[in-house]
C-alpha cells in the first residue's frame, strides 16, 4: 500500500526550477530518506506534499485521496500530515504537554499525550517549558507533537541540523526507533548521506529537482545508478576501464564482467572493496594512512603512479612505505 505518491510534480520560482517531474512513492509504514545536495528541491517537495506550496503541474496522492492535482487542492490541515522542522518550532509559552496535545481532539488528549511522550522517552518532562530542554529533547517534543494526532505521514525537514555532532548521531538512531515503534510512515529529508543511509528503509536520491535513484540503503550504496550517485553517497574510486566480452580491463587488473558495455567505461570501486595484502615484493605501496580507530583509510600508489584509496579494519596497521598487492572484490561498471 502506498501512503504518498507524487507523480510528475513540477515547481518553478521565476527561472529557478525547484522540482521537475518529481516522482516519489512512499509505502505505508516505511521511512524514506530523501537526500540530495542543498538546493536540489527537497524542502520544496515536502512543502508541496504538506500543502504549504502549490505545484505548477503534477499530482500528489496521500492514502487514497488526491490532495493536489488538476482542479484539486486540499488544505494543509486536512491532509493529516505531521511536520518536524530543523528549528523545532515549538510554542515557547506552552509546556511539553501543551505542545504535544495541541493538535489532538479534547476527548483523547491526556491519554494520547502520555502515550507519545512515553514513545519518545520524555514522560518525565511533561511539565517543562521548551527553554528548559536540550536541543535533542526539544526535537523529540516536536516529533511527539507531529505523531500525536496519528497522521497518515510524518515529514521531517533536516531535523538534526541544529544539533551538535554527538547529539545528531544519537538522535538519528532514536528517531528511527521512535518512528518504527510508532509504525509511522515518514519522509526524512537530509543533505547528509550517512544520515540518509542510517535512517531510511528506502533512500531516494535527489538531484536538480528529480529523484534519480530509489532503493534500500545497501542497494543504492553498492549499486549506484551513476558515478554522481556513487560519489554523493560515499567515498568512491572512479577509474577508467575498457570493456570487452566477459571482462573489463583497468590498471587494477582485469575483472570478469558480464555486461553489454563495449569499449571505454567508467569503473567505480568503494575503498572498502580494495584489499591490500602486505608483501615485501608487492608492486604497490602505502603512501598515507588516516587512522580512525575503528578502521583506517589508506592511500596506495600503483606502479604506474596511479593512486587509490583503500579502507580496511584497524588491524593490521599498515604504514607509509609498506609494500602491498591489491585485490578487488567488487566494482560497478558505467557505460560512457
Ligand atoms: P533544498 O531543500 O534541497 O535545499 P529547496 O527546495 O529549498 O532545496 O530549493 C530548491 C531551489 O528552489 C533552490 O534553488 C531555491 O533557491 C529555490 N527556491 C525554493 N523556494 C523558493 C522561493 N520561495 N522563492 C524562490 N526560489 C526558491
Ligand atoms: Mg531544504
Amino acid at each position: 500500500m502506498t501512503a504518498i505518491h507524487c507523480h510528475n510534480v513540477s515547481r518553478a520560482f521565476d527561472d529557478v526550477v525547484a522540482l521537475r517531474d518529481f516522482d516519489l512513492e512512499v509505502p505505508v509504514g516505511t521511512i524514506v530518506s530523501l537526500v540530495g545536495p542543498s538546493g536540489s528541491g527537497k524542502t520544496t517537495a515536502l512543502r508541496v506534499i504538506a500543502g504549504f506550496d502549490m505545484p505548477d503541474a503534477g499530482t500528489v496522492v496521500i492514502g487514497d485521496r488526491t490532495v493536489v492535482g488538476p482542479g484539486v487542492n486540499i488544505a494543509p490541515e486536512q491532509r493529516r500530515v505531521g511536520m518536524v522542522f530543523q528549528d523545532y518550532a515549538l510554542f515557547p509559552h506552552m509546556t511539553v504537554t501543551g505542545n504535544v496535545g495541541y493538535g489532538v481532539d479534547n476527548g483523547q488528549r491526556a491519554e494520547r499525550v502520555r502515550e507519545v511522550l512515553d514513545l519518545v522517552g520524555l514522560a518525565e518532562m511533561a511539565d517543562r517549558m521548551p527553554h528548559e530542554l536540550s536541543g535533542g529533547e526539544q526535537q523529540r517534543v516536536a516529533l511527539a507533537r507531529a505523531l500525536a494526532p496519528e497522521p497518515h505521514v510524518v515529514l521531517l525537514d533536516e531535523p538534526f541540523s541544529n544539533l551538535d555532532a554527538p547529539q545528531r548521531e544519537k538522535m538519528r538512531r532514536d528517531v528511527r526507533i521512535i518512528l518504527k515503534n510508532a509504525g509511522a510512515t515518514a519522509v526524512f529529508v537530509t543533505h547528509d548521506q550517512s544520515e540518509a543511509l542510517v535512517v531510511g528503509d528506502i533512500v531516494a536520491v535527489m538531484r536538480e529537482g528529480r529523484v534519480v535513484q530509489t532503493g534500500p540503503p545497501h542497494v543504492v550504496y553498492a549499486a549506484p545508478s551513476s558515478p554522481w550517485v556513487a560519489s554523493f553517497l560515499g567515498d568512491s574510486v572512479l577509474i577508467e576501464g575498457v570493456a570487452s566480452t566477459g571482462q573489463v580491463e583497468t590498471f587494477l587488473g582485469v575483472f570478469p564482467h558480464r555486461g553489454r558495455e563495449e569499449g571505454p567505461v567508467d569503473v567505480m570501486i568503494r575503498p572498502e572493496w580494495i584489499h591490500p595484502y602486505p608483501d615485501d615484493g608487492g608492486d604497490a605501496f602505502v603512501v598515507d594512512r588516516e587512522f580512525y580507530g575503528h578502521d583506517q583509510m589508506l592511500l596506495i600508489e600503483l606502479p604506474g603512479g596511479q593512486r587509490v584509496q583503500s579502507r580496511i579494519g584497524p588491524r593490521p596497521l599498515l604504514d607509509p612505505g609498506d609494500r602491498v598487492n591489491l585485490g578487488v572484490d567488487e566494482f560497478v561498471v558505467f557505460g560512457k
